[in-house]
Formats: structure tokens, sequence, C-alpha cells
């Protein structure tokens, strides 16, 4: 039947061809004869390997191989230059050979849910045209830091995985609209991450998240979910602590931060060493007094109301946010609604 169908495609000089839930184990070879194919729709089939013969069809924009019996990303896959949108949900794929990675620089879809990735190569850094990547349902321990390099990506869905932590090179994905973590380990999320300015869905559910990283209220989402963490609850506890004498180092770096606020200082034009100056666009703000530090800081938290605060639709109703203060006496001081985290 299937082969009745490629045979006909062939006659007519197809452009498409339809071979879903035909239940064909195979590629029929046959379609090496197709050469203007642009689509080709394999799904829900028993397909375990690519032919090379696949290689064949330079033009093919889309292929679906979605619900088959794959076991890893088919190297041939690698000659398939012009392909826009590539499905493979739903097979067996333990593993993504580099090469196959390589040829697909054109790639602006590429779906593998519900397989058994465990790693993605750095070679992912190359699909510089990719919009959505789809990698739900697998296990992922971690993430490589050239997704970084996907600066086209609308779109990523890392859902129910095994994700303990993400790379800081995540906040590099300036054009990200949605941003699916659901489901994993998460311990934190990267710091820098309300530099994600397009961002307006973010599912951070069923992780084991403490709190969200500083500045996180600056993002302009319109969906958060974020139940199930064991997010610090607000349980205030008087303390008050006493100031701590600083290290040189760092008493330094402060008098320099301060100094090079005011243009009148001469400091700034002293601090011409470019790793002192790389070491020193690392300093953070306090959230009280604004002066900056390097590093020795003061770990607290703010509880966000989420449709007030952010307005933002939420299943939760507050979250707690980290905020980074300069001392004991700015935590001190009176005014303020940070809390202090206690360790137990
Ligand atoms: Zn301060």
């Amino acid at each position: 039947m299937a082969d009745s169908l490629v045979l006909r495609a062939i006659r007519g000089n197809a452009r498409r061809l339809n071979l879903n839930d035909r239940k064909i184990n195979s590629i029929p070879k046959a379609v090496a004869q197709l050469p203007s194919l642009l689509s080709l729709q394999l799904q829900n089939n028993s397909i375990a390997a690519c032919p090379t013969e696949l290689q064949a069809l330079r033009r093919l924009t889309e292929l679906n191989l979605g619900n088959n019996a794959l076991q890893e990303l088919p190297p041939a896959l690698g000659h398939l230059g012009s392909l826009k949108k590539l499905h493979l949900f739903g097979n067996r794929i333990a593993h993504i050979p580099a090469e196959a990675l390589e040829g697909l620089s054109n790639l602006v879809l590429l779906n593998l849910n519900h397989n058994k990735i465990e790693t993605i190569p750095p070679g992912i850094g190359r699909l510089v045209k990719l919009q959505h990547l789809s990698l739900n349902n697998n296990g992922l321990e971690e993430v490589p830091s050239q997704l970084g390099s996907l600066k086209e990506l609308l779109e990523l869905h890392l859902a129910r995985n095994k994700l303990s932590h993400l790379p800081q090179e995540l906040c590099l994905l300036s054009n990200l609209t949605r941003l699916n973590l659901a489901r994993n380990q998460l311990r934190g999320l990267p710091e820098g991450l309300h530099r994600l300015s397009r961002l307006r869905v973010m599912d951070v559910a069923g992780n084991q998240l403490k709190m969200f990283p500083v500045h996180f209220q600056q993002l302009q989402l319109e969906q958060l979910h974020c139940e199930e963490n064991p997010f610090i609850q607000k349980e205030p506890v008087e303390s008050v602590q006493q100031e701590e004498a600083l290290t040189l180092k760092e008493t330094t770096a402060r008098l320099i931060l301060r100094e090079q606020r005011c243009r009148s200082s001469v400091v700034p034009v002293l601090v011409q060493n470019p790793s002192l100056q790389a070491l020193l666009s690392q300093a953070g703000h306090c959230a009280v007094c604004s002066q900056g530090f390097l590093s020795i800081w003061l770990e607290c938290v703010h509880f966000l109301n989420i449709k007030k605060d952010m307005k933002v639709a939420s299943s939760s109703r507050t979250i707690p946010v980290r905020v980074l203060l300069c001392s004991y006496k700015c935590f001190n001081s009176r005014g303020h609604g940070y809390y202090g985290v206690a360790v137990s």
C-alpha cells in the first residue's frame, strides 16, 4: 500500500507525500526518486532506521517521523540541508550524534518530545535559525551552555526531565517568549533571567525552587505557573544582627564602586586595568541603599503579590524573590519589606 502511494507520487512528481498510519517499518527507498518533495509525513508507523536514500531529498523542508521506533537521531538527516521542520516525538531516541545536527542549519522547529535523550551535544548551538525547540519528557540531567547561541529561539520546552540546574547562558535568549521547565528538579533559576524582556509565559511548576532570582518582577509575564515548589514561607522571626568587619578587598571594591558614581572622582581613572574592570562589572547593588558590593552581601527575600506587583495571571498568590543587601546596617534599617532567610 505504502509502495503504491510512493509510485503514484513519483509519477505525479509530488511535492507532498503522506504515509502516516501505514504500519510501515522502513521508509521506502523509492523516495529517492522524489527530488522535488517538500513535505514527507511518516507519523504513527514502526520505522526504526532511515535509509541513506533519504539524503536525495535535498529540497525537503518538513519531515515528520513522530511516533515511530527510532533509537537515535538518524545521521542521514544531517544531509537534509533544506529542512525547516523536523518532528521526532514519540520515538526511543537515546542518542543524538553530533554529525546529525551539523547539516541542519536551516532548522526552525525541532520536536524531540517523549524520547529517552539524556544529553544534547554542544553542536545544538549551530542551529542558529531554530525558533521552537521541544524536549519535553526525556531524561536530561543538564543542557549545554551552547543553547545560549540560539538567538532566534521563541519557545523552549524542557518539561518533565531531570534538570537540577540551568546554564547561565539561558539568559542570552533575548527573543524567548515561552519557557517550559515544569516537572524537573530545579533548585534555582539563573540570575539575570529578568533580561528575557520578551518572555510572556513561564512554567516552573513541580520543581525544588525556594525562591526566584533577583529582579524577577521586572519580567513582563502574562502567565506564570509555579505551584508545587518548596518556596520559602513568610514566617517572620524578630532578628537584629551585629555589623561585621568586611575584608580589605571588599572594602576597597566598595570604595571604588562608590567613587565611580561620582563624576569628580579621580578613582575611575586609576582603575584602568581590564581584569579589574571585569571584576567590578560583576558588582551587585544593595536594594536598600543602592550602593555597590562585590563578593560579600546579605541574601534576603521579599514576597511579591503576583497579581498586584507583576500583573500576571497565576495559580499562586505570592512568590519569594531574592534580594541582596550590602550590610546588616541596611538590613536593620526600618522601612523596607525584606526578610532575612533563616537557615535551619
Ligand atoms: Zn545597603
